[in-house]
């Protein structure tokens, strides 16, 4: 093999090189002047075992993914809308999506982190945290008149909405038993 010739001297390198990096066989070439086969030859010769290349995203050395994972630890995280993540860190909401993807496959980030999409229901959910109102007039607040079925839906889906700080009154429940009772005719 003369090519082989050109590796003099760059031999330990090289071993080096295919036992500790998962560069492939025409990277490595190119780094050392030499054909890929050149390489593969001498790999075989020398019965190298290389590091399995990690498969997928590498979301340890991705900027987004550990910017995500941040904004995820924060308290009810759930209930940020991707809308707000995407204004926050910049760039395209489809671009999120896949890095969204693997991180909840991976077990890195919850499974409801990410999925709000309404930037509404989001401005609902703030102030139903803070505030002592009922929740027909935080929906009005915001623009939604379904805020009830939303919390209700979310509520069904395993997303941990704390009770109303609003009490309800005499007349609020009476009206919201009604309702019930009506619907229940249907
Ligand atoms: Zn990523």
């Amino acid at each position: 093999m003369g090519r082989l010739g050109i590796l003099k001297g760059k031999e330990d390198n090289l071993v080096k090189d295919l036992k500790e990096t998962t560069l492939s066989f025409r990277k490595l070439g190119k780094k050392y002047g030499v054909s890929r086969q050149a390489i593969h030859v001498f790999y075989k010769r020398q019965g190298i075992k290389r590091p399995v290349k990690p498969r997928g995203h590498q979301t340890g050395g991705c900027r987004l993914c550990q910017k995500l994972i941040q904004i995820s630890k924060k308290p009810r995280s759930e209930f940020i809308s991707i809308h707000t993540i995407v204004k926050k860190l910049g760039g395209s909401r489809a671009e999120y999506r896949y890095h969204l993807r693997t991180l909840r496959d991976r077990g890195l980030v919850d499974e409801k982190f990410g999925r709000l999409h309404s930037k509404r229901a989001e401005e609902a959910y703030a102030i139903y945290f803070k505030k002592r109102l009922p929740i027909r007039t935080i929906g009005l607040k915001v623009g939604m008149k379904n805020f009830q079925s939303v919390i209700r839906k979310h509520r069904e889906l395993g997303w941990n909405v704390p009770p109303s700080l609003y009490v309800y009154g005499g007349w609020e429940r009476s009206r919201i038993q009604s309702e019930i009772q009506r619907r229940k005719k249907r």
